[in-house]
């Protein structure tokens, strides 16, 4: 079940939120401020997968040292 990050409009306050797939359309209320006007923030989820691919790659792209002798 994912997470999704939502950051408030009226105080700016950022939460996470696990949502079920009834509650997937709707926007969740600031624990802040009880306020309605959230929107979706989708940068944690959509790096999550991106960093742990491109970390194993990134590893083995620089030339390996001590190879001359
Ligand atoms: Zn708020």
């Amino acid at each position: 079940m994912p997470f999704y990050e939502y950051r408030c409009n009226e105080c700016g306050e950022t939460f996470e939120k696990m949502l079920r797939f009834s509650e997937a359309g709707q926007l969740p209320v600031c624990p802040t401020c009880a306020s309605q006007n959230t929107q979706k923030k989708l940068s944690k989820v959509v790096s999550f997968g991106a960093a742990a691919s491109g970390s194993t790659s990134s590893g083995s792209s620089c030339a390996p040292r001590g190879g001359f002798s």
